[in-house]
């Protein structure tokens, strides 16, 4: 099993670890601060090394309780201790969207009653979709961006812990978000929780507090089906 460091802290941006195993440009480590890829976030980018030894970090998979590490290059299958760097800069703009997806999906809820039913982030934007049950016209999502933006900016904490999944299950927020689809032997579920406007059982990483996140702007939205509607944003 490979310790999740990103888990604990989504700041973490350098670490050691001992190698479990290297096959080729495949790197098991006993700990990273690689995110694996999951939930519409990207997996991490970034560098492995040691001494003269050094390889780019160019994708990550989870593969059942380990975080495969795929270099551009092979290192030497005598390395027993590795350094990691993440590319620092794109994965701090994945937090920012990803937190930013967590306001959108609250105030959506709040104010429209609609449900999220898909999201993906990149380093420079995002999109979230939703089942809208309203008309979907240029002033609907113009009212969104302001209320979301008004939330961003009333910089509330982003707070990250565990419950015990009968208890996780009780709450209303989180079966609305299909707390029931994380699988049964997780017996204790991290939770994501924007006070007072989301609550997510969530694996991702984002920031601290909504200022970080900074001010969104709808670059798009679209109908796909009278359910199906999508909206594609930017930070300003
Ligand atoms: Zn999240």
């Amino acid at each position: 099993m490979t310790e999740d460091l990103f888990l604990g802290d989504s700041y973490l941006r350098r670490f050691e670890a001992r190698v479990v195993e290297l096959s080729g440009r495949e790197v098991i480590l006993d700990r990273t601060a690689f995110y694996p890829g999951g939930g519409g976030q990207p997996p991490d980018k970034g560098t492995l090394g040691i001494g003269p030894v050094r390889a780019s970090v160019v994708d990550a998979r989870r593969e059942g309780g380990e975080v495969v590490h795929i270099l551009d290059n092979p290192i030497p299958d005598t390395v027993r201790d590795l350094k990691g760097e993440l590319d620092w800069e794109r994965r701090y703009a994945h937090m920012r969207h990803h937190t930013a997806l967590h306001v959108l999906s609250g105030v959506i809820w709040r104010n429209f009653e609609a449900k999220v039913t898909g999201g993906q982030m990149r380093a420079e934007r995002a999109r979230m979709d939703f089942s809208f049950p309203g008309e979907w016209t240029t002033d609907v999502v113009g009212e969104i961006e302001r209320l979301t933006n008004d939330a961003l900016s009333e910089e509330r904490p982003v707070m990250v812990y565990e419950l015990p999944r009968e208890e996780a299950l009780k709450n209303p927020d989180l079966i609305r978000t299909q707390v029931n689809l994380v699988p049964e032997r997780v017996r204790m579920i991290r939770i994501v929780e924007i006070e007072g406007l989301d609550t997510q059982a969530d694996g991702g990483t984002h920031v601290a507090n909504t200022s970080e996140t900074g001010q969104l702007e709808i670059t798009g939205h679209k109908s796909k089906g009278r359910q199906n509607k999508r909206i594609e944003f930017v930070l300003r």
